[in-house]
């Protein structure tokens, strides 16, 4: 991965190169922020650029993706890189009552190559088929991480480990990286890779160099998204504007198409029976929901905080941002009221945990009835009155 296939953030990039021009690289680091953001491409970015051999480097910016070393972290081979991320039982392990990453590096390799580097937890979980299971970053590969580093290594200076994921460290599994992470081997780099740092032990978190990975930029999402997608103009601009800075949420906003507008008309319904208290009719909505595969339920929430978004957006009279058709514009203009500052953030937050709750595979018939009956009283939520000015 070379620093300039990299979508957006110029600023990091820099400070990431910096930090290797004046040898001051933290031998720890968390590269923390949302899905989509491009965490594990930059972590990658950054190790090929540490090890790569070309003298002309910090000259050019950027690793050569010409020398041995950049020819073997091309292919994800290079003997001084290693993974850890999360596994469970699969059917592709040869030994799959002790998962392991390595039993599925084929798998990693394969999917981060098709996905140019940025990947999310689902598109891993459906690699390995372990779609309904829970994954963690186990016991045994933590263990492996001493063994693995305890060599001397190969061909670079620096040994990388990069930890994909750290949420999902299984909790019996904690001790063992703290251990690593406080008498760390001779020249290792551990880059570990997040979406949230509060599921991180802060005993763990207290031992990380913190690198803050915000939001892509709307012109660099739409110039992956014409590009790298083929999309029109158009779409490219509707991507972008949707992404929400998450260029994976640009592939899933092409990849649903039409879900788009059924996902629309499935809320305008939603919200129709929770605004009327129609307990009976959303305890059955709520049921059949249930029975949705996860991805697609996640999906419609998403889509669900996309239409809250563009409620609150066009209460601001600011409707000349939200692109929307005739006849989603009939819903939004009686709709758009209910959604307003007293209730956006309780909004935001509801859905979220939803979302969250349904990739852990609680019962998401339960969630969706807990979440009707939030958004039923949320949608009763008394209006700020505006502050007068005079
Ligand atoms: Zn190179």
């Amino acid at each position: 991965m070379l620093f300039r296939e990299i979508i957006g953030h110029e600023q990091i990039k820099e400070k990431l190169i910096g930090t290797v021009a004046t040898n001051r690289v933290a031998h720890a680091q968390l590269f923390y922020g949302n899905n989509g953001y491009g965490k594990l491409a930059l972590a990658l970015a950054y190790a090929q650029f540490i090890s790569c051999r070309d003298t002309d480097k910090f000259r050019h910016r950027d690793s050569c993706g010409k020398c041995p070393s950049c020819i073997k972290y091309n292919k994800l081979i290079h003997p001084d890189l290693h993974f850890v991320y999360p596994v469970a039982s699969s059917t592709r392990m040869k030994d799959s009552k002790n998962p392991t990453s390595n039993q599925v590096l084929k798998e990693w390799r394969q999917l981060l190559e098709r996905k140019n580097y940025y990947i999310t937890l689902d598109d891993w979980y459906h690699e390995i088929d372990i779609d309904q299971k829970q994954a963690s970053i186990n016991t045994r590969d933590c263990s492996k991480i001493i063994q693995t580093l305890s060599y001397t290594s190969y061909e670079s200076e620096y040994k990388v480990m990069i930890i994909w994921m750290v949420e999902k460290l299984y909790h019996a599994a904690a001790p063992r990286l703290l251990k690593i992470l406080e008498e760390p081997p001779e020249k290792t780099l551990f880059l570990l890779i997040a979406e949230q740092t509060d599921q991180i032990l802060s005993t763990i978190l207290s031992r990380l160099h913190l690198v803050k990975i915000p939001a892509i930029e709307n012109q660099p999402i739409y110039d992956a998204c014409r590009q790298r997608l083929n999309m029109s103009e158009a779409t490219a601009a509707e991507a972008a504007r949707l992404a929400n800075g998450s260029f994976t949420q640009a592939v899933a906003l092409l990849e649903m198409g039409d879900e788009l507008s059924e996902n629309f008309r499935r809320f305008r319904d939603w919200m129709r029976l929770c605004y009327s208290m129609d307990v009976v009719a959303l305890l059955k909505i709520s049921e059949e929901m249930g029975k949705e595969t996860r991805e697609k339920l996640k999906n419609f929430l998403r889509s669900g905080l996309i239409i809250l978004r563009n409620c609150l957006l066009i209460g601001f009279d600011m409707g000349n941002l939200v692109r929307v058709t005739r006849e989603e514009q009939d819903f939004y203009t009686r709709f758009s009221p209910f959604v307003h500052q007293g209730n956006i953030s309780q909004f935001v937050d509801e859905f979220d945990k939803a979302i969250y709750h349904i990739e852990r595979n609680v019962h998401a018939g339960m969630i969706m009835l807990d979440l009707s009956l939030t958004v039923l009283k949320l949608l009763r939520a008394k209006r700020p009155q505006p502050t007068s000015q005079e």
